[in-house]
């Protein structure tokens, strides 16, 4: 058993129970995590049913997109993946689903902003559109890189779906949720056409410090381990 194992154990469990769950629909949609210590990530293979997956099914690739073990070709957003963990050091997971309540915001061009202190405290403090570019593509990934310096764990890639991120994976599919529930309590709100009440400016800078700090924390965790690994 190669030292890998651990990481595809933990996106097997993740992908099955986030498609059970239903944010994970059909084929689309990928996640993968970082692999620690290594210019490397393990990622859902490209166009397979979750369910029926099995542990070698999921790759593990470099940054520089060489296969380092696994049968099937990666998911077509590999790309789209390193790019963050290559632009946000605090990342170990990446998610990216089509999940329809925040999609619907991929539509209408509609940021979600700060409504909830449990948004701000894992997604951050806004939930920003991200242009158009097309799956799988430079322009998408460009688009996404030119997004993370804002510290969120949640963005929604116009006329396509979500991504959202986090220090570990449990935390990233975290997110997801919260993302979907907040994105449905926001659409049914604005549906009555009354004022939106925002989350205050005071709490909404308090809470979004306390995320950024734990982010700066598991920054400071990787380069001890980078000091301690030379
Ligand atoms: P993959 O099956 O290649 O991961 O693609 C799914 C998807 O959501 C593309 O954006
Ligand atoms: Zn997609």
């Amino acid at each position: 058993m190669s030292h890998y194992e651990q990481y595809r154990t933990q996106i097997l469990a993740s992908c099955q129970d986030l498609t059970r769950k239903g944010y994970l629909i059909g084929t689309g949609g990928n996640i993968s995590v970082r692999i620690e210590g290594e210019d490397a990530l393990a990622i859902t293979p490209s166009s397979m049913d979750y369910l029926a997956l099995n542990l070698d099914d999921i790759c593990i690739y470099s940054f520089d997109k060489e296969a380092i073990e696994g049968k099937h070709i990666p998911s077509v957003e590999m790309g789209m993946h390193i790019a963050v963990y290559q632009n946000r050091a605090d990342v170990n997971a990446v998610i990216h689903t089509h999940q329809p309540y925040a999609s619907t915001y991929a539509l209408i061009n509609e940021p979600i902003p700060a409504l909830f202190d449990e948004q701000v405290a894992n997604l951050g403090n806004c939930v920003d559109i991200v242009p158009y570019g097309m799956s799988g593509t430079v322009t998408l990934l460009e688009n996404i890189t030119a997004h993370l310096d804002n510290s969120c764990n949640a963005y929604i890639l116009q006329n396509h779906g979500i991504l959202c991120l986090g220090t570990t994976l449990d935390k990233a599919a975290l997110n997801i949720l919260l993302l979907e529930k907040c994105a449905r309590v926001y659409y049914y709100a604005l549906t009555t056409g009354r004022d939106i009440s925002r989350l205050n400016p005071e709490s909404e800078r308090t809470i979004f410090s306390l995320l950024q700090s734990e982010q700066r924390k598991e920054i400071r965790r990787k380069k001890r381990l980078a000091r301690q690994r030379r």
